[in-house]
């Protein structure tokens, strides 16, 4: 090609013309051949089946049939008009209805000429009809679905009215790739092509949109998919490198006195295999003078915390300061705790800094800090305030990232000469595949193995009107000396009507589990910090045996004694919600219990979260049906949705196909970093082409 021409605007093309191409901008955005031509179907009909009318039954979908019109007439019913016509084959006969247009429709139909029709049926009254069905003679059908793979574009209720439907991209299409003058230049290089044998560009791009056979289909798919996902994995990995390249940190050279002293006798137990494979990530990571931006992922209760403190040893042995921050007080607080006794061990200096501390305190923190004579800080948003200065951060931990933006990060960076090197932490299962093209920017460490000896939590689903068997239950347990958590919705739209069920909740259980022979903790949102804070440390030391709650407790709490977890209005909840209030049992040696109450009044999306939940606890499992659920958009909230600008990949379904494309961009950068060969100079252009088009790329930093 003549790549040239597909920069043609669409008014040149035969049967658009200006009008067209205008509402086919204003629509779809469609301006140039090029566009339409990367207007791919969102899918095909197999139009290889023909039925017979007599066939036909309520569950046949889109069905095409044979036959011919006998009888046309139209109908005036409640004012307003149809069309309707009589469908018959050797079978029994049918009816075609039309609601608009059926003038023009009536002018075209030829009576008793075979047709192939095609569309969704209706069923009423043992009479079955079609709606505004695809209407082909037959004769016609034989000369223009040779391939039988129909293939289908989405439109717009404007378009659709104008008649720019999916058959009329269908034919502008055709008569597209019937102008073109030449083949499409080839864009990836030779040696992947052969490699990975992938259909050239010029062959993909019209298989797509005429499939010549299923596999030529499914060949083509893969090559665009592929080469749409190695654009973006360009992008992302050349920035990375060129970032590695400027933004410089703090070096640790040694691992020193602190870290081998509490991994030869203090730490409580054998890390994991993926804890120590991740450890030695990091510990590579900073031992460069380049910034690490790591994430850590890793399930609930798969130890991530051990890992973050021993990483900030290393930087303590390098005689630097290191900081955690956590989204909440009670998590932040936690972490001070675990981490404190440590500390303590090891002759090393650690102060809380929340919202909470008061002034007396925050004055010695920030002058601790300032002089260098703090060793870690651990705290939350109250860490990033203007007065708290480091002496020489040389390691930040952000725990539970999810909860904390972008800004926040960035101001984490400015505390230095250097920015920290920065490690954030997550239980949030984003599946790796995404987590690369969202986060492009970090390196990613996954933790995908529990501790020995956790017993999976049990999960099952019951209905409200099974809750006196439910509470049986929980009293054996905490006969047994366990504790338990009860969960209640809250949506910040509706907080005063969730407030209502939380307490209406907190009655019924005091009822029946009455003091004093049950103590009962409750906290909510509105709470006072401090109430909060009393009414969780009851709970974490063990005074009180039930945790009434809202989702406040959601992320990271840690009482490894509370053994069951009710979670009420389950069918109100987000998968990953789920997941995270789960992970709040199961961490103690017992069998530990997950129960979801909700009505019997359930949508279908609300039962797959359900089934999901009670058929697996592997986090990355139920991120993946999570976001086939959501979609990618709503994954991390509306802030960053639009940030997969994809046309035919799906972050989730090809994930391995996403793999394989960065794996290539790396290798082509790493010898080629400015694409510079001669090899490179089509990718290159088309690199070029795209960073500066409409392609906005979202970077997180
Ligand atoms: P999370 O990844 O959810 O933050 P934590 O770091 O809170 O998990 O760890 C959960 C619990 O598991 C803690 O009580 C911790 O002490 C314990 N733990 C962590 N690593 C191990 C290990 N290798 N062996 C045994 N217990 C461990
Ligand atoms: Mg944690």
């Amino acid at each position: 090609m003549s790549d040239s021409q597909l920069l043609s605007p669409l008014d040149y093309l035969k049967g658009v013309g200006p009008q067209r191409a205008k509402l086919l901008q204003s629509e779809v955005g469609l301006n140039s051949y090029k566009d339409l031509i990367e207007y791919y179907p969102f899918r095909y009909i197999d139009r290889t089946q023909f039925y017979k009318i007599k066939d036909l039954h309520q569950s046949s979908a889109e069905v095409q049939i044979i036959g011919v019109i006998t009888e046309i007439r139209l109908v005036n019913h409640k004012r307003r008009k149809r069309l309707v016509a009589t469908f018959e084959d050797n079978s029994g006969e049918m009816e075609l209805i039309w609601f608009q247009g059926y003038k023009w429709i009536r002018e075209q139909i030829k009576m008793e000429k075979p047709y192939v029709i095609f569309g969704k049926l209706n069923f009423f009254n043992g009479q079955i009809s079609m709606i505004h069905p695809e209407l082909d003679l037959l004769e016609d059908y034989k000369k223009d679905f040779a391939v039988k793979l129909q293939p289908v574009y989405s439109s717009t209720e404007k378009l659709t009215k104008q008649n720019l439907g999916s058959r009329f991209f269908n034919k502008a299409l055709k008569t597209l790739f019937s102008e073109l003058k030449s083949p499409l230049l080839e864009i990836i290089p030779n040696q992947v092509i052969e490699d990975l044998k992938l259909l050239s560009r010029s062959k993909a791009v019209f298989n797509i949109h005429f499939p010549q056979s299923n596999d030529l289909l499914s060949k083509a798919q893969f090559r665009l998919k592929w080469e749409e996902f190695f654009f973006i994995q360009l992008q992302l990995v050349r920035k990375n490198m060129f970032q590695k390249h400027k933004i410089k940190s703090y070096k640790f050279e040694t691992i020193g006195d602190y870290f081998n002293r509490f991994y030869k006798s203090i730490l409580p137990f054998e890390l994991t295999n993926a804890q120590k494979k991740v450890l030695k990530q990091i510990r590579l990571d900073l031992g460069r003078q380049s910034q690490m931006n790591r994430l850590l992922q890793g399930d609930v209760g798969s130890g991530k915390t051990i890992v973050g403190f021993m990483s900030m040893l290393i930087a303590i042995d390098n005689g630097f300061q290191a900081c955690m921050m956590a989204p909440t007080e009670i998590l932040a607080k936690q972490h001070y705790q675990t981490i404190a006794e440590f500390c303590d061990q090891l002759g090393i200096r650690i102060s809380l800094l929340t919202g909470s501390s008061s002034r007396a305190q925050r004055r010695e923190i920030h002058e601790h800090l300032e002089n260098g004579t703090l060793h870690i800080l651990v705290g939350t948003h109250a860490l990033i305030e203007d007065k708290v200065k480091f002496f020489n951060l040389g390691l930040a931990i952000i725990d539970e990232q999810h909860r904390f933006g972008v800004a926040q990060r960035a101001k984490l960076w400015k505390k230095n000469d250097y920015p920290p090197n920065i490690l954030v932490m997550t239980a949030t299962p984003i599946p790796r595949t995404l987590a690369m093209s969202l986060y492009g920017d970090l390196d990613i460490s996954v933790i995908d193995e529990l501790p020995p000896g956790r017993k999976l939590v049990k999960t099952v689903h019951r209905y409200d009107a099974n809750r006196l068997k439910v509470f049986h239950f929980l009293k054996q347990e905490i006969a047994k000396g366990r504790q338990v958590y009860v969960v209640y919705p809250l949506i910040e739209e509706s907080a005063n009507f969730d407030y209502k069920d939380l307490m209406d909740g907190y009655e019924s259980i005091s009822r029946e589990f009455p003091q004093p022979k049950f103590q009962i903790s409750i906290v909510y949102g509105k709470m006072k910090p401090d109430d909060k804070a009393f009414e969780m440390d009851r709970f974490v030391k063990g005074e009180t045996q039930i945790m009434v709650a809202t989702t406040v407790i959601e992320v990271g709490v840690n009482v490894p004694n509370a053994s069951v977890m009710i979670i009420e209005s389950a069918e109100k909840f987000g998968l990953s919600q789920l997941h995270q209030l789960r992970g709040r049992v199961g961490r103690g040696a017992e069998q530990s219990y997950c129960i979801l109450m909700t009505s019997h009044k359930l949508s279908d999306n609300a039962k797959t979260r359900l089934q999901t939940m009670t058929n697996t606890n592997d986090g990355f499992k139920i991120a993946e049906v999570d976001l086939k659920l959501r979609g990618p958009g709503d994954l991390m909230g509306t802030q960053q949705s639009g940030i997969l600008n994809l046309k035919i990949a799906d972050v989730v379904k090809d994930s391995s196909i996403l793999q394989s494309a960065r794996y290539y961009a790396i290798q082509i950068l790493k010898q080629d970093p400015n694409l510079e060969k001669p090899e490179h100079q089509a990718l290159k252009q088309r690199f070029v082409e795209l960073s500066k088009d409409k392609f906005k790329w979202n970077y997180i930093s």
